[in-house]
């Protein structure tokens, strides 16, 4: 039983997937992307509650364009950033832009699933904030 969906894009296949691995032992559906363009795809199919999101990818689509466009696809996803050491600024850009937060790479798996959750309870206020908006104006007009 897997009760949170998240999304890694990351183009390191192997963290890629041992990161899956681990997480859907937690009773995490996680799922994976090795690009921003493929993530986007999956995005469209799927709703998730946490994209992990990496800063540096090469070719087509970089994180911050990325999560722009995540951000259009789901706004109520929480994004948390991968970063390196040279390009934290890039992060702060990010956050500025709807990111939850960052983390540094290499990661630690507890720093990973505490970030994590953190980023679920703060979806689970905002979503049940909508939640009772709706309810009052069903109320309303009943
Ligand atoms: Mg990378």
């Amino acid at each position: 039983m897997h009760y949170f969906n998240v999304l890694i894009v990351d183009d390191e296949e192997d963290f890629l997937e041992t990161i899956i691995k681990r997480l859907n032992k937690r009773q995490v559906d996680a799922s994976g992307a090795l690009s921003g363009e493929k993530a986007l795809e999956l995005l469209k199919e799927k709703t998730f509650d946490v994209v992990i999101l990496d800063i540096k990818m090469p070719g087509g689509m970089d994180g911050i364009e990325a999560l722009a466009e995540i951000k259009k696809i789901q706004p109520l996803a929480e994004v948390i950033l991968l970063t390196g050491h040279a390009s934290v600024e890039t992060s702060i850009e990010g956050m500025r832009l709807g990111a939850f937060d960052y983390l540094l790479k290499p990661i630690k798996l507890d720093d990973l699933l505490k970030k994590i959750a953190q980023a679920i309870e703060k979806k689970d206020v905002h979503d049940q904030k909508i939640r009772s908006a709706q309810i009052k104006k069903l109320l309303k007009y009943w």
